[in-house]
């Protein structure tokens, strides 16, 4: 006991002296360096937001942990400390030093960063960590970002979404005419096309604009979010597959001047901690997408409906379509959409014999 002791009080002397290790109280935790790094995240998320909202909060804590507190890293959700859209900007500029979000909402500002969310029709979420971290989609991200003074992580992924809440059935592409539709991104613009009115809005805004007519419909993302934002009571149909994001990635950013400031232990930290962020989030709404489903049929009568084959056909037709035009007039968007859709035909004929043989396989009876 008394050895014990004597060490005891020795690591917490190493650790007050200002040395270069930090111990944590109870010494059961010892890392290098003495340096505490104190940094902000903002969101597009309302705080704690399930699923979305676990992204940027498991990030904080797995780094809290793996560096025995040198880097602690306060969350802000959307409206805090940054409105939701305005998280970009504010991370690009130094006003903060992290961002969690979704990289389609700066179409705007960098056309090529909506293939690091999702495409219609495009990959699903294996495929897009393939992609992103195998394929060469990690490095095109940064080079996308670099004029903008910051790195990008990947930081979590939806899985395939669903095609959203309508007051009224869709049977043809007729009835998408006149439709107002809370649906961002590129999605957004394919339903233009087809005849709607579509318009972007941030999580929180889509019930009450729900609620009060300003839209007819609205994505958001699956059962389990769809379910807490309580869309099934301003709605009465409930459309899948999710064709517009089929297995969205969500991203952190880091200013970069912040993170070059950062010793390498760290850098290597941010990074795995993204990697362990990206998959916990996939696994969280594999694991309860399900149940919220269950929950919205049989608790709450919802009417789940699948969109028609033809309706479908066509969205498809109309997306080729929006792809050349979207990529026309900008050299980086057209060699992000090379890379990515020469990923998608490498990999979609093998998962055409592996994913979904396998799925279909396990269907038979
Ligand atoms: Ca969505």
């Amino acid at each position: 006991m008394k050895k014990l002791l004597v060490l005891g009080i020795s690591v917490l002397i190493i650790s007050c002296s200002g040395n270069e290790e930090a111990v944590s109280e109870d010494g059961s935790c010892f890392s290098t360096g003495s340096k505490t790094y104190k940094w902000t995240m903002v969101t597009t998320w309302p705080k704690n937001f399930p699923g979305l909202g676990m992204g940027p909060e498991n990030f904080s804590r797995y780094v809290n942990e793996m560096t025995c507190g040198r880097m602690q890293i306060k969350v802000y959700g959307a409206g805090e400390f940054v409105p939701a859209l305005g998280v970009f900007d504010a991370v690009s500029q130094g006003n903060v030093q992290l961002g969690h979000g979704a990289s389609y909402y700066w179409t705007g500002k960098v056309k090529s960063s909506q293939f690091f969310t999702a495409v219609p029709f495009g990959l699903t979420a294996q495929e897009m960590n393939g992609w992103l971290h195998y394929g060469g989609g990690m490095e095109l991200w940064e080079e996308a970002y670099e004029p903008f003074n910051l790195v990008p992580l990947a930081g979590g992924n939806s899985g395939v979404q669903m095609a959203g809440w309508f007051k009224k059935e869709i049977n043809s592409l007729d009835d998408l005419k006149g439709l107002k539709m809370r649906i961002p991104g590129l999605a957004g613009e394919v339903f233009t096309r087809a005849g709607a009115e579509t318009v972007t809005l941030p999580g929180n805004e889509i019930f009450l604009s729900l609620q009060q007519g300003v839209v007819d419909a609205a994505e958001w993302v699956g059962p389990y979010n769809d379910l807490t934002f309580g869309f099934h009571q301003v709605s009465d149909y409930y459309y899948y597959p999710g064709w517009h994001e089929p297995g969205s990635t969500l991203e952190i950013i880091i200013n970069k001047e912040a993170y070059n400031s950062l010793p390498d232990d760290l850098k290597a930290i941010i990074k795995y901690a993204a990697k362990s962020a990206n998959q916990e989030m996939l696994d969280e709404y594999t694991a309860r997408n399900n149940k919220a489903l269950t929950e919205l049929i049989e608790k709450h009568n919802v009417d789940l409906r699948k969109l028609p084959d033809s309706v479908l056909i066509e969205l498809k037709r109309i997306t080729e379509e929006v792809m050349q035009d979207f990529i026309k007039d900008d050299p980086m968007a057209q060699k992000v959409y090379k890379s990515y859709n020469d990923f998608k035909e490498e990999v979609i004929n093998y998962h055409r014999i592996s994913e979904k043989a396998y799925i279909d396989t396990r269907e038979l009876d």
